[in-house]
């Protein structure tokens, strides 16, 4: 310790030799925000940094008239004499990696990323680098994510079931990222698709950034009268038992999660289907993007961070854990009570 670039402190990760936090979780004074999940972004920063497409997404998460600077992915910033670019991360729109150079050496903070592109974002991109902090929110071998395309399919059989079953289908997805990826991958030829107010927002931002999305309307009188018994609902999971989800009984539910990967989730959620649909790498994916960054050392953070150190130790690796606020963040986002962080 102490020759790292970038270390952890009570505020977020911290870059001295640039005066910078990536990812605080308290207000300071010059943020780099990789992404605009609420874990990542924080209210009330003097100034923020963040790649281009994700400055409207980011304003949508922190005060209207923020200091918001978008950079261009791969771009090279100067900030204080240390080298700053960033990086896709495929997460969601707008997110990055955030690699940091200084007296030649490189460090990178991936902040959450999935290596499978989606098409609702900039595809991730392994960075070479001496050190590499990575997340590990799926940080386990049980953990490997099926083919999207799959996914999609059981996604569209089951919205035509429940057609033939004269069921409302109800996706519960986190409102930044998972929805608009479920809209833009599910056949919305089936039937009207109608959108939870906080699912709404971030699609037009999406639809703004040029995301193709399908029509999308919030909850009225009359879009719930189409969409009952044939529609799709997807809105975020704090919904279920609402009175608000209720207007569209009958309804079957689903909750699209990596999460669902574990048998016993789908029940303990109480929905009647689980689709294995997540927004950060799967083990295989870990794994061969730390094998890509060409890495020396890694820290590890967010997550099963002790399984991940534990094995890459094994395999001879230096490797260590990063803490941050977030360490129970794997419980939290089981429960998805407290945090719109995706799974
Ligand atoms: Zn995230
Ligand atoms: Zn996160």
């Amino acid at each position: 310790m102490g020759r790292n670039l970038v270390e952890p402190t009570d505020r977020g990760l911290y870059c001295a030799a640039g005066d910078f936090f990536i990812d605080p979780w308290r207000p300071v004074d010059r943020a780099v925000v990789t992404h605009a999940h609420s874990d990542h972004a924080t209210w009330g920063c003097d100034r923020y940094l963040c790649s281009e497409p994700g400055v409207e997404v980011l304003r949508q998460r922190v005060q209207n008239d923020a200091d918001i600077q978008g950079v261009a992915y791969g771009e090279l910033l100067d900030l204080n004499g240390v080298k700053v670019s960033l990086h896709p991360a495929g997460h969601l729109l707008g997110s990055a990696q955030v690699r940091v150079e200084h007296a030649g050496r490189v460090e990178v903070i991936s902040g959450d990323y999935k290596v499978q592109p989606d098409g609702t974002c900039d595809a991730f991109e392994p960075v070479k680098c001496h050190r590499f902090i990575t997340e590990s929110t799926f940080g386990l071998p049980i953990y490997r994510w099926r083919d999207d395309a799959e996914v999609t399919a059981d996604i569209n059989a089951w919205w035509r079931d429940n057609q033939e079953a004269g069921r409302t289908s109800v996706v519960f997805a986190y409102a930044l990222g998972k929805a608009q990826r479920i809209l833009h991958s599910v056949d919305a030829s089936l039937g009207p698709v109608v959108v939870h107010g906080s699912v709404q927002r971030f699609n037009d931002v999406y639809r703004a950034a040029g995301v193709a999305l399908p029509d999308t309307t919030t909850s009225t009188e009359e879009s719930r009268k189409t969409c009952k018994g044939v529609g799709l609902v997807v809105t975020p999971p704090s919904t279920l038992g609402t009175p608000w989800l209720r207007k569209f009984a009958p309804y079957s539910t689903a909750f699209a999660s990596g999460w669902m990967a574990i048998r016993g989730n789908r029940r303990r959620r109480g929905v009647d289907r689980g689709f294995v649909v997540s927004d950060h790498a799967d083990w295989p994916g870990l794994l061969q993007t730390i094998a890509d960054t060409g890495c020396e050392s890694v820290g590890v953070t967010h997550g099963y961070t002790q399984a991940l150190v534990r094995y890459l130790r094994q395999q001879g690796m230096d490797a260590d854990i990063v803490p941050t606020r977030y360490e129970g963040e794997s419980d939290t986002e089981q429960t998805g009570e407290t945090t719109d962080e995706s799974g």
